[in-house]
């Protein structure tokens, strides 16, 4: 045995295994599920559609996305079946509805995010901010899974997981879905990730004038 491992007691044959979780079977999201497709770095952008087979909402995405997550929290919009939502951001100049603009309805004028979705079929078609004092003002989100362009950002990380059990999940099942998002790359978080919460902090401190 080498200094190193007699010092740290790694590589031997009397090392105990590392635990492992049987991730087998644990969905998250159809975007992910089959693996993170990297998106493309020329990429500028595409059409989102509702699911409605006839008069689709469309809306045209003049950018790529950023900071494109799986997010467990119980108001993202989240396909038939998945536990999870894939959400990313864009700046509202990039965001036009391009067709069926009448469908639209924002699902809770309370919000913080104005979520604009499909009467008919209910996929969100794009979330905003309107207040001028929120850290995310002037950000849309958007689902571009609703996308038939390639190239969309991939997700990055998984945000507000523990809120899942509110969705519905059991508890019981927590360990297994981290373990699948952390081999999926995905790493989990509870709430957004550390340079997010940082740039909601940094807002924060700025307007309260503990940071000039
Ligand atoms: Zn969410
Ligand atoms: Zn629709």
């Amino acid at each position: 045995m080498g200094l190193l491992s007699s010092l740290f007691g790694g590589g031997g044959s009397n090392a105990p295994a590392a635990p492992t979780v049987n991730t087998s079977g644990v969905k998250i999201h159809p975007a992910v599920d089959n693996g993170v497709k990297v998106g493309s770095s020329s990429f500028t952008g595409g059409t989102i559609k509702c699911l409605c087979t006839s008069n689709p909402v469309e809306v045209k995405i003049g950018a790529q996305t950023a900071h494109n997550h799986i997010c467990g929290c119980t108001k993202c919009w989240k396909p038939a079946g998945a536990d999870f939502s894939q959400i990313a951001v864009v700046g509202k100049e990039h965001v036009n509805v391009t067709a069926n603009a009448d469908k639209l309805h924002v699902i809770d004028a309370d919000a913080a995010i104005q979520r604009h979705a499909c009467r008919d079929c209910g996929a969100h078609m794009y979330g905003r901010i309107e207040s001028t004092d929120h850290p995310f003002h002037g950000l849309d989100f958007v689902h571009t899974e609703l996308s038939a362009d390639a190239g969309w950002s991939e997700a990055q990380f998984a945000a507000f997981v523990s809120s899942a059990i509110e969705g519905g999940v059991h508890p019981d099942k927590m360990e297994k879905v981290r373990a699948r998002l952390k081999q999926l790359g995905l790493e989990p978080y509870d709430a957004l990730s550390p340079p997010l919460m940082d740039a909601i902090a940094t807002h924060v401190a700025k307007a309260k004038g503990v940071l000039t």
